[in-house]
Parts: structure tokens; C-alpha cells; sequence
């Protein structure tokens, strides 16, 4: 059997921590259930980032539709800092406790992943990264790791069914086993032109038997102008400098007229080895540390019964308003109001904790990928990584 849980199970809180369990049959046997609001926010941010990326908006928004609850939240891609309310829910405690579990797992991992997409995005500039680490996290989440990671700001994603979900295309260059298969790298990517549609770009894996100079030229030299591109997927035990290799590769195709063939990078890269060749490289390929990137550690907490504000030592009561300024995006957390304010720098502020259910019911339709990934470029215009 496969270790995971229907949407269905998802559904009917079987997902829960036994604890939520517990208390709402304590609540309920005693008939003291409370009209409560909770929010969710994170106290800190993984390695002391300055800011994270909201992630998991729709599934958390498909999981609360049809309860008898009210939703307000940021728009999925929102840029936040520590301490930033990120949604609130408003209902009976009982009537949606038991999705803690799920909706902290919706929100805490899919901001990870986004979160480091946007990072690396940020430092990769108008170079073309792809996100290639599903398989390092468990097949049943890969459609959510590569949406997540899509949204984040990377430009494609390696899984065929992630592909089928978003309505796009899968992307990837050819494996190792290809070459191997063949016993030579020439007459792998050779086979792979005729054989593979036009419209998939020829990206010539040149690590595999030799060395990636020489590779590089025999591949230039095979394919000629049909030739996208080269990778190389260095293990890190040959790599001494992928910038001096990268350099030395590129100045070989120059040499003998093959500017246009474009280096990628793969294997092993974070936001600083992708620093160090950025020079030299035209895209990544980004594996491990965007599907296993740090998660957002969210807590749920309740600030509010029976509308009387009360909340746990360390933690801020009442319901609360995060304005946001349209210029600056300038931010600030308020208590709750429906008011907007004039920012210092002349823009407006206004709540982005917007409502998004109502009474169960869903207020507007979810937005298509490729509009949350443009607002979180645009939004990522005005933050730096450091
Ligand atoms: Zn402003």
C-alpha cells in the first residue's frame, strides 16, 4: 500500500492530530463549544529570511469550502513578514478544529517551497530555472511541489502530471541513462533529435563519460545550430570550480562559433552556488533545495471568543488587519478595520486579509497559476534577498 491520505480522508479531518480529536469530544460532552476566530501566522522565518511567500491558498481554501466558517486571507502569492497574520477563520471551534493538522500542512510547506522558488528567482534574474527535485519528496505531493515552485517564480517543472494538473508543459533536458544506454554521448543526443517532436529544446547532458569541454564541442559539432544547449550535471567530487569549468566551456563554443548554445548548471545548487556562476551559466536546473526547502512554520492560534479579544501569553489578541501600502508595499499589522490609511510615501494602505469564504461559501474563483506567479514577480521587484 502507499502510505497516504485520500482527498477524501483530507476531507473529513482524518489527517488530525488525535489531540483536536480529543478536545472537541471533551467541548461537545460538556456543551461548551464557543464562537471563536483563529489566526495563522508565523512567529519567525526559516534562516532569519526577511520575508516568505504565501503558498497552499487553494487547497486550503478547497478544504474549508461547504464548513460553517468564515475565511479571510492573503491572495496566494502575498509576500509577508514574521509575525504577519496570514488568514483568520471566524466559526463554531468545533466545527473546524480538526483541519489544524491539514491546513497548517497546506500552508507551512507549499510557503517553503514557493518561498525558496522566489528566493532563487531573485538571484537568477532573467535566467532560466527549472525546478527538478520531486524526486526527493513522496510522488503523492509532486503536483503540489512543482505548482508551488512554478508560483515561487521558477520558469518550468520536471513532473509530466504536475504539467496536467497547472493546464502547462513539463520540461527537462535527458538523463544520464540515456547517454549510458548508448555508450556515447554524440550518438545519444543524436538519436534523441530524430527521434524527439520538434518544439523540445536539444539540451546536450555532457558530464556523463569525458570531460564536459570536450563533450561540449563534440555535441556542438554534431548537431550544429540544432543543438539549445548544454548541461552540465557535474558530481560535486570532479567539480573543483563550476565556474572555471563553465568559463573554459564557454570559451571554446565561442571560439568556434557556437555562442548560441546555452549552458545549464544542475546538481546540489542553493541561492550561493547559483551567485558564483551566474556569470557563466543560462539557466539551472534546481532540485533538492526548492522541494525541500525549509518549511514556514505557521501556528494557528485563537484571538477572539465570543467576540471578547483573548489570546495565549506571547501572542496578540483580537482580530487584525494587515495593511499594505500599493506603492511601497510598505506593511503593518493593525487591529481589525475596515479603514485604509495614507502611506509616508503617499500610497495607499489597505487590508490584504481579504475575505474569501463566507458562511462555507468560496467569494471568488481561484486564479490560474500564471496569475499568482506574475504577482509574486511583481511583488519580488521590491524585495531583496538580504
Ligand atoms: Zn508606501
Amino acid at each position: 500500500m502507499f502510505y497516504t491520505a485520500t482527498e477524501e480522508e483530507i476531507k473529513e479531518g482524518k489527517t488530525t492530530d488525535v489531540y483536536f480529536d480529543r478536545a472537541v469530544e471533551v467541548i461537545k460532552k460538556k456543551n461548551v463549544d464557543k464562537w471563536v476566530k483563529a489566526e495563522f501566522r508565523a512567529k519567525g522565518l526559516p534562516r532569519n529570511y526577511k520575508w516568505a511567500v504565501l503558498g497552499g491558498v487553494e487547497e486550503t481554501l478547497t478544504l474549508l469550502e461547504g464548513k460553517n466558517v468564515n475565511v479571510r486571507i492573503l491572495d496566494e502569492g502575498t509576500f509577508f513578514k514574521a509575525y504577519d497574520p496570514v488568514m483568520e477563520i471566524e466559526g463554531m471551534y468545533t466545527d473546524f478544529s480538526v483541519y489544524e493538522t491539514a491546513l497548517l500542512g497546506f500552508l507551512c510547506e507549499a510557503s517553503g517551497i514557493t518561498t525558496k522558488s522566489a528566493r532563487i528567482r531573485k538571484i537568477a534574474d532573467k535566467k532560466t530555472v527549472l525546478s527538478f527535485g520531486a524526486r526527493r519528496m513522496h510522488p503523492a505531493i509532486a503536483p503540489m511541489i512543482e505548482r508551488a515552485a512554478y508560483i515561487g517564480g521558477c520558469d518550468g517543472f520536471s513532473v509530466t502530471l504536475a504539467g496536467e494538473k497547472m493546464g502547462k508543459r513539463a520540461s527537462g533536458t535527458m538523463p544520464h541513462a540515456l547517454i549510458l544506454v548508448f555508450g556515447d554521448t554524440v550518438e545519444a543526443v543524436k538519436a534523441f533529435d530524430e527521434v524527439i517532436e520538434e518544439g523540445v529544446p536539444r539540451i546536450a547532458l555532457i558530464d556523463t563519460y569525458n570531460d564536459e569541454k570536450f563533450e561540449a564541442l563534440r555535441v556542438a559539432e554534431a548537431l550544429k545550430e540544432r543543438l539549445d544547449g548544454v548541461r552540465l550535471d557535474t558530481p560535486s567530487s570532479r567539480r573543483g570550480s563550476m565556474r572555471e569549468i563553465l568559463k573554459e566551456v564557454r570559451w571554446e563554443l565561442d571560439l568556434r562559433g557556437y555562442d548560441y548554445v546555452k549552458l545549464y548548471v544542475s546538481g546540489g545548487l542553493n541561492e550561493e552556488e547559483i551567485k558564483d556562476v551566474m556569470e557563466y551559466a543560462d539557466g539551472f536546473g534546481v532540485g533538492t533545495s526548492i522541494s525541500n526547502a525549509p518549511t514556514i512554520d505557521f501556528s494557528m492560534d485563537i484571538m477572539e471568543i465570543e467576540g471578547e479579544p483573548v489570546a495565549k501569553k506571547g501572542k496578540k489578541s483580537g482580530s487584525k488587519s494587515l495593511l499594505r501600502c500599493n506603492r511601497c508595499f510598505n506593511s503593518k499589522v493593525v487591529p481589525f478595520s475596515e479603514k485604509t490609511e495614507t502611506c509616508s510615501c503617499g500610497g495607499v494602505m489597505e487590508d490584504i486579509l481579504k475575505p474569501a469564504i463566507r458562511g462555507g461559501k468560496l467569494l471568488k474563483a481561484h486564479p490560474p497559476v500564471d496569475e499568482i506567479r506574475n504577482y509574486v514577480l511583481e511583488q519580488l521587484k521590491h524585495y531583496d534577498i538580504e
